[in-house]
């Protein structure tokens, strides 16, 4: 069990319940949204017990399994099988396999069928075409939050933030590294988030 591992691993001090938990927790290929960057997205997504989450682009899987370990349900679209692999063993092995349902497939396509959500992650995948059909489907009220780290996304969220409001927030990591004898910040790639209510 993964958890478990990660629990000794921290001396037993057990998993803690805020938001943005270590990278080390999830089994990932290196496409992860990096844990300060998660507990932006979880604290615009604000979870509520009960609700239902839409994790389009999930890839590893943390955004459910976060989401669901505050009292969620999660439907993940991975279009990567290898990935959905990886979510799948994520929410096993934080004891959520029932409460994250795993869609290998492409959004929009993979969200026919689908109840619509009270909040939509778009961490993948993110274009006019997709946007409009996910917003189509959201019910008054929805909330959604994208995560953009092109500029051709990052120039479509500019365009939607324009059109229906809400919160374009740019967001600058650097994380100090060694630099010879010393140490200097290492820049991470900006990320664009915006957050809006349907
Ligand atoms: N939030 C994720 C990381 C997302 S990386 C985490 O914390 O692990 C973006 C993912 O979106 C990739 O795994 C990619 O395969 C997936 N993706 C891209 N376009 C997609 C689409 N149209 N439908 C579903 N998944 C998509």
């Amino acid at each position: 069990n993964l958890v478990a591992v990660a629990v000794e691993a921290r001396g037993g001090q057990g998993i803690p319940r805020s938001s943005g938990l270590s990278d080390d927790l999830f089994v990932h290929d290196g496409q992860i949204t990096k844990r300060p960057v998660r507990a932006l997205a979880l604290s615009a997504l604000a979870s509520r017990p009960g609700e239902r989450l839409w994790d389009i682009g999930a890839g590893s899987g943390s955004i459910s399994v976060e989401w669901a370990l505050c009292g969620g349900t999660a439907i993940a679209i991975e279009a990567r099988e290898d990935r959905a692999a990886n979510i799948r063993t994520n929410a096993a092995a934080f004891g959520l396999a029932h409460r994250i349902t795993v869609v290998t497939g492409r959004a929009p396509e993979a969200l026919a069928g689908q109840d619509p959500p009270d909040a939509v992650f778009i961490g993948g995948g993110l274009d006019p075409a997709m946007f409009d059909a996910v917003w189509s489907r959201l019910l008054p009220g929805a909330r959604l939050v994208a995560h953009s780290v092109t500029l051709e996304t990052e120039a479509l969220l500019g365009e939607l933030h324009q059109r229906h409001g809400g919160e374009l927030m740019r967001v600058e990591i650097a994380h100090a590294a060694p630099l010879g004898r010393y140490r200097s910040w290492e820049a991470a790639r900006a990320v664009v988030q915006w957050s809006a209510v349907r």
